[in-house]
């Protein structure tokens, strides 16, 4: 196949969907990769690395398109970017589907298309889990950005001038961004609280020296807060006051907020109302990754920083993993290499797996057809 790999053009989007190290193994494999030129300067990737690992660099989209018959992507293509597309071809890249206005004009290309954020939460689909590469960065860049706002030390001090008292922060969600954002405060020398709906990710957070703090649970709610795919549930009315109280004692003892809770397919819960915030202390930090599916927190805005009367200050920053584009690029490479078997026989022809659930999960449109809207696997 013939393979183009575009410069990302979303603002604020510094990752890049091929690395040289995927290039290498895609070129092995009989591919020719097409690579528009600077497409990987934010993630630390030039021209000449590209080159190097055997693609060919296009000066600009019109040329790099041309003839393609796969293209990846980190995100879909905006609207300025569909005249240039390569009619029939197939597009592989995050949607973020529910709020994505083009898909019909993709059919109009007779594009399959592929959103990568449908993977369903698997063991088989582990290695191509996109979500999950980018969130563990996120979880990770959190904390560091929160230290950019939080006007103390992290660790505990013993100077000359006296002792420093160690952060607290707390940490809402315990799925892959919030257990690497508590690992990340560790090493920093927080003191790290963890509250999560799942009494399964006890141990988890305990592994990773947090301490869990817990709304007591039922037998009932206990079978109740987690479905068969691992994700949390929604729970009961009487069990979300229980849990706001919780949560409400604990952030106006915390220095620096983690929230990160969110159930697949639904509005973030709130877990920090305006309430919480105004009897939290001053020059605390509140960074609410959930900002872009409505906020943990209702005063967070999509990439604003939020002081709020009393001195908190909330950041919602929508795009974590693209602050570490290396890194971020070079993990969602390597996802999309493991995807791409799915979409091709043994001699590398286009031919995808349609009967493989994840394609089924992925699969957005084919040959002009809108398939997106059957009930992706994973919210079952
Ligand atoms: P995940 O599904 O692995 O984890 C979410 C966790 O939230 C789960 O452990 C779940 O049990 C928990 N949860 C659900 N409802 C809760 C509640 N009411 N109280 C406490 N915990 C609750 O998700 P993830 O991959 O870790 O992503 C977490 C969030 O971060 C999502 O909203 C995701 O969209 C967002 N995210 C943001 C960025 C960014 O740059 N802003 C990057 C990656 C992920």
């Amino acid at each position: 196949m013939l393979i183009a790999i575009p410069a990302e053009v979303l603002p604020g989007e510094f990752r890049v969907a091929a690395t040289p190290e995927t290039i290498k193994k895609l070129i092995k494999a009989g591919h020719t990769v097409r690579v528009e030129s600077k497409a990987g300067q934010h993630a630390a990737i030039t021209d000449t690395a590209y080159t190097e690992a055997g693609a060919e660099i296009a000066p600009h989209p019109a040329a790099l398109y041309q003839g393609a018959q796969l293209i990846l992507k980190v995100r879909a293509p905006l609207a300025h970017e569909l005249p240039l597309l390569p009619e029939r071809a197939a597009l592989v890249a995050l949607f973020d589907i529910h709020r994505y206005d083009h898909l019909d004009a993709l059919n109009a290309k007779q594009i399959s298309a592929y959103a990568l954020e449908l993977i369903p939460r698997i063991t088989r689909a582990q290695s191509m889990d996109v979500l999950s590469s980018q969130a563990n960065i996120a979880g990770y860049r959190a904390v560091l950005l929160a230290t950019q706002y939080y006007p103390r030390f992290m660790p505990m001090l013993m100077t000359a001038a006296g002792t420093v008292k160690p952060a607290r922060v707390l940490i809402l969600g315990a799925g892959v961004a919030g257990l690497q954002a508590i690992a990340t405060a560790k090493r920093l020398g927080a003191i790290v609280e963890v509250f999560d709906v799942r009494p399964a990710t006890r141990e988890q957070v305990e592994s990773l020296g947090g301490k869990f703090i817990e709304v007591a649970l039922n037998d009932d709610e206990k079978a109740a807060a987690e479905t068969a795919g691992g994700y949390a549930r929604e729970m009961s009315e009487d069990y979300k006051l229980r849990q706001a109280l919780l949560i409400d004692q604990q952030a106006r003892l915390a220095d620096i907020i983690i929230s990160t809770a969110q159930i697949p397919g639904k509005a973030a819960p709130v877990l920090i109302p305006e309430e919480t915030v105004s009897g939290m202390k001053t020059g605390s930090v509140i960074i609410d990754l959930a900002v872009d599916s409505g906020g943990n927190c209702p005063l967070s805005r999509s990439d604003e920083v939020v002081r709020s009367e009393n001195g908190v200050i909330i950041v919602g920053h929508s795009n974590l993993a693209s602050l570490l584009a290396a890194d971020a690029s070079a993990l969602y490479a390597r996802n999309l290499l493991t995807f791409l078997s799915l979409l091709q026989d043994a001699d590398g022809a286009y031919a995808p797996h349609n009967d493989d659930e994840i394609i089924k999960a992925t699969l957005l449109s084919q040959h002009g057809e809108q398939l997106f809207g059957r009930a992706p696997a994973h919210t079952q």
